[in-house]
């Protein structure tokens, strides 16, 4: 894929880092959009957003102001001189926003998580190069993301990049949204060049958590952030326990540390590539013991199929997670990592065990 990076879109975002997307979740007066934008602009906003058609849960809640706000987020971005965004998630959107020039465009996790939508916004963008940011999905599904990339960028857009906004999970607490940073991250790696930001404000639900996850999307190298600030935010339309007051904003931002995330000092690379080493090694002998594992799992696979026992023995599952666990907990591995840990390792074990039984010849060299 050929994506323009966010800094080529001709925005006069060059160089900005992190870039600052913020404005209110929803545009609800003339006066409150006005005010909400040009706050953020003086708090070092980069871009103006403000949501024009608002997905809601339930019917009769607030469903935003449609067509009649486009023309205040135009004038904020006028007054102000920063590019403006809103979401889309139709065609008659798509038009609507068009006749206006709104610069960029972002697309919403209930869109990404449906196809035809995808596709139906995607064919009303053709040929207009408009930069657009994709949400993830609300469920934690990397293909679907990667699908919803990939309409865009069949449709002729280049200029696209990520927004990492939590995914819809039962067990979110504390968050409304859990983050879950690794797929962004897998994300990066499968479309390399390809950018994410982050938005705290859908993750966190609750101003209180903002700073401490936009620090960590910081610090995992998210290219910005996207924070809702409103003018008056205990009166909000919608999501009033998530956005901040644009001094709130200025505060959050000012209280960031950037850390580098490339490596300039040749002292610090020396030593990093040293203790870089060590972590070579450490993974090269993890690999060398799971494939010894693996191989004992399939010794035992042929014994169990020559005397006919079935693959799980519950009972000894269970021993083997809860000493194992005791074992991780010793050297400080958290519960959640040892337990997904375990189970990926148990899940491979069966499948090779599972291989083994199904075998038309067991493959005596292995057997003895
Ligand atoms: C929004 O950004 O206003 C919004 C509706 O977000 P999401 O699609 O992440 O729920
Ligand atoms: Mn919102």
């Amino acid at each position: 894929m050929d994506i323009i990076p966010i800094h080529q879109w001709g925005l006069s975002i060059e160089g900005k880092w992190p870039l600052v997307i913020s404005g209110p979740c929803s545009a609800e007066t003339e006066e409150q959009v006005m005010a909400s934008c040009e706050g953020v602009a003086n708090q070092g906003a980069h871009i103006l957003r403000a949501g024009i058609w608002k997905p809601r849960t339930r019917p009769n809640s607030f469903e935003g102001v449609g067509k009649p706000a486009l023309p205040w987020i135009v004038e904020a971005g006028r007054r102000t001189g920063l590019p403006v965004m809103v979401e889309v998630a139709n065609a008659s959107h798509v038009e609507a926003a068009l006749k206006y020039d709104i610069d960029i465009f972002w697309i919403g996790a209930r869109t990404t998580v449906n196809p035809f939508a995808v596709q139906e916004v995607a064919d009303a963008l053709w040929g207009t190069d408009k930069p657009l940011f994709i949400k993830n999905p609300i469920n934690p599904d990397l293909e679907l993301w990667i699908g919803a990339i990939e309409r865009f960028y069949n449709a002729g857009l280049k200029k696209l990049a990520g927004i990492h906004r939590g995914f819809s999970l039962s067990n979110s607490a504390p968050y409304r949204n859990r983050p879950k940073w690794e797929i962004p991250i897998e994300l990066k790696r499968r479309l390399p060049g390809f950018q994410v930001i982050c938005d705290p404000s859908h993750i966190c639900g609750k101003r209180e958590l903002l700073a401490e996850v936009a620090q960590q999307a910081l610090d995992l190298d998210f290219e910005g952030l996207m924070l809702e600030a409103h003018i008056d935010p205990l009166n909000a339309w919608s999501d009033a326990a998530q956005q901040v007051t644009p001094d709130g904003l200025g505060k959050i931002l000012k209280n960031l540390i950037k850390r580098d995330h490339t490596i300039s000092d040749p002292e610090v690379v020396a030593s990093l590539e040293n203790l870089r080493e060590k972590i070579d090694e450490a993974d090269a002998q993890i690999m060398k013991a799971l494939a010894l594992r693996m191989q004992i799992a399939r010794k035992i696979g042929y014994y169990k199929k020559e005397n006919n026992i079935g693959i799980l023995q519950m009972k000894r599952w269970m021993e083997i997670f809860s000493t194992r666990k005791a074992m991780a907990k010793k050297g400080q591995l958290s519960d959640t990592f040892a337990e997904t840990f375990l189970q990926a390792v148990h899940k491979e074990s069966i499948k090779q065990q599972t291989e083994v039984m199904n075998e038309e010849n067991a493959s005596l060299k292995e057997k003895e």
